[in-house]
Parts: structure tokens; C-alpha cells; sequence
């Protein structure tokens, strides 16, 4: 199983990464994409993945610090670590206008810069989108790039379904495991397993059982047996195919 989304480079893991990573192999997660929010933390990314063979990273610069985010500057950067072995994607990129930490314009140039990129790089993106739908589904069909996950997708099947049919995979988080989330259940119930991943975007998000601790990627499982229980399939199957769609996606197979 790989946990496709988590945060390793925050600093809640600064103490005990090591644990947690060993941790996570004995649980049976084989691989960890962690992602960057800012160039600072991509280049942490990177680092961290040089020391673990079980990791891999991403690098790019998340819709909450695109006022932060300098075309020439920025995006030099992103193209010289993309050629990194171990950087697999670009991404967190995409949209927030839930928090709007950064002016609309922002996000959207960023974004645009940044799939743009991903895009020239013929590297996957890694799509954060929250309350912006229809302006991300607009700047994905203007850059028209293929290798597309929407992380931690929270949206229902009516709003999402259109993405599923363009290609684009969907992963899932813990907040599918939540009480609350009936809707989300049913966007996984829909949607093909072979465009599906499962992740934890750890530190944050813990499944349930293990809701309001620390979230870690051995947790992905708890994700990975929602979705069985969903779909009504066997663990084994989720984790089969869920495997394979990410190692495919991110360019991971032998
Ligand atoms: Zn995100
Ligand atoms: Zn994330």
C-alpha cells in the first residue's frame, strides 16, 4: 500500500520521522509521497526522500501561499528540483477559496504558472482544490494536462463526476472514515477503483479510529478498509489496484 499524500517535512514529524517511517513499513505501506506547501518545505521534501528509499516528493508551492509565490523566482527553482530523481510531481497546487489565505488572482496565477509547468516537465500534478471547482476545472482544461489527482476529495459525485470522465483520478483521506461524511461515500461508491488513491495528508486528518491524534501514514489503512466497506470489495483488492495506480501515476514501476 502507499500512503499517495502526506506532509513529512512538517515540522510535527521533526522528532520521530524515522519511527514513523519504520513504523509505516511494518504496517505494510511500501512507499510515501510527501509533498511540499512552499519552496522551503519541497526542498525538505527532497531531502528527506534522499535518506528514505521509501520515499518520493513532490514540490510546489500550496494555493494558501500563493501571494508568496514569484513566477521568475519560484519557478526557476521548481524547474531546476524537478529534475531531482527522487521528485515525482509538482504539487500541492490548485485552489482554497474555503480559507482564502492568498487574493484570488494569486491562486490563479500560481496555479496557472505551476500546471504549466508540471505540464512542460511531463510531470504528474497533484491538485488541492477546496470551494473552487469550477475555476479549477477551468484552468485544468486551459493548460490541458494529463496526469491529474484532486487530493483529499471532499466533493460529491454530481460536482466531481466530470473529472472522473476527463481521466483524472481522485484520492481519498480519513475524512471519509468520518460520520459525517456520507457524501463522500458516495463520491468513492461511484467512482471507478482504477482512478482511485488513498492517502492521509498526515500530519492532519486522522481516520477514524485514531481521529484527533497526530495523523501518520500508517494510517492509510484505515482509508484503504473504508473504501472496501464502500464499495464492497475485499482489502486486498483496494490495495491492489489503489498500489498500482500510484505507482503508475507517479512513474514509480520498475
Ligand atoms: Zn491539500
Ligand atoms: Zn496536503
Amino acid at each position: 500500500m502507499i500512503d499517495s499524500h502526506c506532509h513529512l517535512a512538517s515540522e510535527e514529524f521533526r522528532g520521530d520521522l524515522s519511527t514513523i517511517i519504520d513504523r509505516a513499513q511494518e504496517t505494510g505501506i511500501s512507499t510515501m509521497i510527501t509533498i511540499g506547501d512552499t519552496v522551503q518545505e519541497s526542498a525538505e521534501c527532497l531531502k528527506i526522500a534522499e535518506e528514505y528509499p521509501s520515499l518520493f516528493a513532490a514540490i510546489g508551492v500550496h494555493p494558501h501561499h500563493a501571494k508568496n509565490f514569484d513566477e521568475a523566482r519560484d519557478g526557476t527553482w521548481l524547474k531546476e528540483h524537478a529534475k531531482h530523481p527522487k521528485c515525482k510531481a509538482i504539487g500541492e497546487i490548485g485552489l482554497d477559496y474555503h480559507y482564502m489565505n492568498s487574493p484570488k488572482s494569486d491562486q490563479m496565477s500560481a496555479f496557472r504558472c505551476q500546471l504549466q509547468l508540471a505540464k512542460e516537465l511531463k510531470k504528474p500534478a497533484v491538485i488541492h482544490t477546496r470551494e473552487a471547482l469550477d475555476d479549477t476545472w477551468k484552468i485544468l482544461q486551459e493548460i490541458d494536462h494529463h496526469g491529474i489527482v484532486i487530493h483529499c476529495c471532499t466533493e460529491a459525485w454530481n460536482d466531481i463526476e466530470r473529472f472522473v470522465d476527463r481521466g483524472y483520478f481522485l484520492s481519498f483521506t480519513g475524512i471519509a472514515t468520518y460520520a459525517k461524511s456520507d457524501v463522500i461515500r458516495e463520491t468513492i461508491k461511484h467512482c471507478p477503483l482504477e482512478q482511485m488513491m488513498v492517502e492521509t495528508d498526515a500530519p492532519y486528518l486522522s481516520p477514524v479510529p485514531h481521529r484527533g491524534k497526530r495523523n501518520e501514514p500508517a494510517f492509510v489503512k484505515e482509508v484503504a478498509q473504508c473504501v472496501a466497506e464502500v464499495k464492497g470489495v475485499s482489502f486486498e483488492e483496494v490495495d491492489a489496484v489503489t498500489t498500482q495506480n500510484t505507482l503508475q501515476f507517479f512513474g514509480l514501476l520498475p
